[in-house]
């Protein structure tokens, strides 16, 4: 989830400095990273508690996550599912649910023509 309010470069300072510069991981998810950032690790800095329940804004509500846990986050609930089948294949299974919403439509069709 993108920050409604964007945090000021004093406190995605901050934020990094309280995590020492390293990605904390998921702790939820027991995913522990450890990813230290960079100019070419860039951190993104995520809603710890999710901000529509807390309506936190402050910036104690944030921690960098490398791209990686935050994809594994947002892509979540069903976190536990993700890990398993590993980050990178995201796009491949979004693909897969579009072919068979597809393929769905089409037997529906074809039910309707009286071929099934
Ligand atoms: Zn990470």
């Amino acid at each position: 989830m993108k920050p409604r309010r964007a945090l000021s470069d004093g406190d995605k300072r901050f934020v990094l400095t309280k995590y020492g510069g390293r990605c904390p991981g998921l702790p939820a998810l027991a995913i522990s990273c450890g990813r230290s950032f960079t100019k070419f690790v860039r951190p993104i800095f995520d809603h710890i508690g999710q901000r529509s329940i807390t309506r936190d804004d402050s910036r104690d509500n944030y921690q960098p996550l490398c791209a990686t846990c935050n994809d594994i986050k947002t892509n979540g609930p069903g976190g536990e599912r993700r890990i398993t089948t590993a980050g990178s294949d995201a796009g491949i299974r979004k693909k897969d649910r579009r072919m068979k919403r597809k393929w769905r439509a089409h037997r529906r069709k074809m039910r309707r023509k009286g071929r099934f």
